[in-house]
C-alpha cells in the first residue's frame, strides 16, 4: 500500500437522497487527512466507496452489481501493482452486513451510516491485517462529534459546478422511531437523534464562510429537531431555523424532510416570520385513504393534513407544497386510491415523488397479507403521476406573471444563459451575464415548463447582501387547483 502521507485517489458512488449525498462529503472529508482526494472514475481510485441506499427496489441487488464491476478493477490495478480498498457504506451496509464479504469477499469495509467517523481507522485496519472490517453497529459517541469541518462541496442537484458551495446540505437529525409500516430507516438509521445547537451552528457558519448561500437542513424527520441548546434546554427546528436566519450572508434556509405529525406552531410562524425560510415545503402524506395511513402508522388523517397545509398558507400564502406517495401498500383498495386522488385534487402540490410500494425485508408490512397485484399498482401509479405532472406543470404556468428573488448557481443550458432556484425550488433560466452567479436579483417569470421556468432580470438588479429576500408578488398560486 502506498504511504500514509502520498495523495491518494476516493472515489464515491452515492445513491439515494440527500442524506446520503451530504454523508458522502463527509466521508471524503473525514479521509482527507490520509491523503485521499476524489478522483473521476474508480480506475483512479485508491480507495472506492459505495454509499448506499436501502428504501425501495432491489437496493442490495445494484449494489451486488456494482461490486461486480469493481471487482473487475481491483483485479486490473492489483495486476499493475495498485491496491484498491473497496467500502460497501449506508443502508444497504447496515442491513446486510456480513452477507456482502460472504458474497462479495473482495470487500475490504462495510459500514453503517453511524460508523463513517472511523473510517480512517478502519481503513488502517483493513491495511494491517488485510482482512475484513465491518462495522454496523450504532455507536454510543455521536460522529458529528468526531468529523472534522466540512470542506468537501456536495454533489447538490442544480448547483453547478461554477459554484460548488452555493448550496449546501447540513445534516441536523438522524433516525426515526415512527416506524411507519413500510420502511426501513428506522433499522437502518437507528433511533430518532438531533445534533446540538452549537454543532449546527458552527458548521453553517463554516459554510457561509465557504460560500454558501442557502442551506438545506437535512433530517430523516427534520422537524422533529431537538438539539440541546447552548443553555441544556431542547431547541425546535422552529427556534434553530431563527438563530440560523441571524448567520450574516445566509439568504436562504430549507429543511427536508418534514413529517406532518411534527409540524408545530412555532415552525409553522416561522414560514410567516422568517424572510429566509423560503415557501417550499416537502411534507409527505404518503396516502389519502385513512384507512390506509392506519395501517401505514403514520399517526395522523388525510383531513389532519388538509388542516395543517390549511394553516401553512394562512402563514405563508405562497407556500409551494411537495409531498411523497406510495401506491400498492397491502391492502390497498380502489376506493383508497380515489382518496388519495383526491387529497392530491384537494391540495394542488407543486412537486411530488411517488413510488409503488415495495415490501422491505423485517418490516411490518412485508409480512401483511393482501398484497396488491403488480399491474394493479402500476396502473395506480401512473395515474396518480399524470395528476401530479398535471399540477406541477399548472404550479409552474401560476408563476408566469411573478416577480422573484432567484439565487443564480451557474450557467444556463444555452449560452448568454445563466440558472438558478426561485424561492418555490424550481429551476430558472435568464439571460443574463456569469458575473451574476453567487448572486441574488429580482427577475420576472415570463414562461413555464413542466420542470423549470424562465425570465428576465428586473433591470439588471443585483440584491445587495443587506436585503432581505423580497418576492412582491405573493399570491396563492395553488388555490386555483382545488376541486
Ligand atoms: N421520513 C419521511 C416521511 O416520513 O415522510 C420519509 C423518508 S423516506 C427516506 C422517503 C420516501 O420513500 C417515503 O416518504 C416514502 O414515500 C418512500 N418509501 C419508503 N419506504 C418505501 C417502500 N417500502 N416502498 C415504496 N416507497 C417507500
Ligand atoms: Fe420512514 Fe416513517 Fe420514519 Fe419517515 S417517518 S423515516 S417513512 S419510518
Amino acid at each position: 500500500m502506498s504511504s500514509p502521507n502520498s495523495t491518494k485517489g476516493l472515489h464515491v458512488i452515492t445513491w439515494g437522497c440527500q442524506m446520503n449525498v451530504y454523508d458522502s462529503a463527509r466521508m471524503t472529508d473525514v479521509l482527507a487527512p490520509l491523503g485521499y482526494r476524489p478522483v473521476e472514475s474508480p480506475d483512479a481510485a485508491d480507495m472506492v466507496i459505495l454509499n448506499t441506499c436501502h428504501i425501495r427496489d432491489r437496493a442490495a441487488e445494484k449494489v451486488f452489481s456494482e461490486l461486480g464491476r469493481l471487482r473487475l478493477v481491483k483485479r486490473e490495478r492489483a495486476d499493475q501493482g495498485r491496491d484498491t480498498v473497496i467500502a460497501v457504506a449506508g443502508c444497504v451496509a447496515q442491513a446486510e452486513g456480513e452477507e456482502i464479504t460472504r458474497r462479495a469477499p473482495y470487500v475490504d469495509i462495510v459500514l453503517g451510516p453511524q460508523t463513517y467517523h472511523r473510517l480512517p481507522e478502519m481503513v488502517a485496519r483493513a491495511a494491517r491485517a488485510g482482512g475484513k472490517v465491518i462495522e454496523t453497529d450504532f455507536p454510543a459517541e455521536q460522529k458529528f462529534d468526531f468529523l472534522p469541518e466540512a470542506i468537501t462541496a456536495q454533489a447538490v442537484p442544480g448547483a453547478s459546478a461554477a459554484a460548488p458551495g452555493l448550496t449546501a446540505f447540513l445534516t441536523v437529525q438522524e433516525g426515526c422511531d415512527k416506524f411507519c409500516s413500510f420502511c426501513v430507516v428506522p433499522y437502518t438509521r437507528g433511533a430518532e437523534s438531533s445534533r446540538p445547537v452549537a454543532s449546527v451552528l458552527a458548521e453553517a457558519r463554516h459554510l457561509v464562510a465557504r460560500g454558501a448561500r442557502e442551506i438545506t437542513l437535512l433530517g430523516q424527520n427534520v422537524n422533529a429537531y431537538h438539539g440541546t441548546g447552548p443553555d441544556g434546554s431542547d431547541w425546535s427546528l422552529a427556534r434553530l431555523a431563527h438563530a440560523l436566519a441571524e448567520i450574516d450572508g445566509l439568504w436562504r434556509i430549507r429543511y427536508t424532510t418534514s413529517h406532518p405529525r411534527d409540524m408545530d406552531d412555532d415552525l409553522i410562524a416561522a414560514h410567516r416570520d422568517l424572510p429566509q425560510l423560503m415557501p417550499f415545503l416537502h411534507l409527505p402524506v404518503q396516502s389519502g385513504s385513512d384507512r390506509m395511513l392506519s395501517a401505514m402508522n403514520r399517526g395522523h388523517t388525510a383531513d389532519a393534513y388538509r388542516r395543517l397545509v390549511d394553516r401553512l398558507r394562512a402563514a405563508r400564502p405562497d407556500l409551494a407544497l411537495s409531498s411523497d406517495f406510495i401506491v400498492g401498500h397491502p391492502g390497498e383498495t380502489e376506493a383508497d386510491f380515489e382518496a388519495t386522488l383526491q387529497l392530491v385534487r384537494d391540495i394542488g402540490f407543486a412537486q411530488a415523488f411517488s413510488f409503488k410500494y415495495s415490501p422491505r425485508p423485517g418490516t411490518p408490512a412485508a409480512g401483511a397479507p393482501l398484497r396488491v397485484a403488480e399491474f394493479v399498482a402500476d396502473q395506480r401509479l401512473q395515474a396518480l403521476q399524470a395528476l401530479l405532472r398535471e399540477q406541477q406543470a399548472a404550479f409552474n404556468a401560476d408563476c408566469v406573471g411573478r416577480r422573484a428573488e432567484v439565487l443564480f448557481t451557474g450557467p444556463g443550458r444555452h449560452p448568454g444563459q445563466i440558472a438558478g432556484r426561485t424561492p418555490w425550488l424550481q429551476p430558472i433560466h435568464v439571460e443574463g451575464g456569469e458575473s451574476l452567479i453567487g448572486a441574488r436579483a429580482l427577475v420576472d417569470i415570463r414562461a413555464a415548463a413542466t420542470n423549470s421556468v424562465s425570465g428576465a432580470l428586473i433591470g439588471g438588479a443585483r440584491i445587495a447582501p443587506s436585503q432581505t429576500s423580497e418576492v412582491d408578488c405573493l399570491q396563492p398560486a395553488l388555490e386555483d387547483h382545488r376541486a
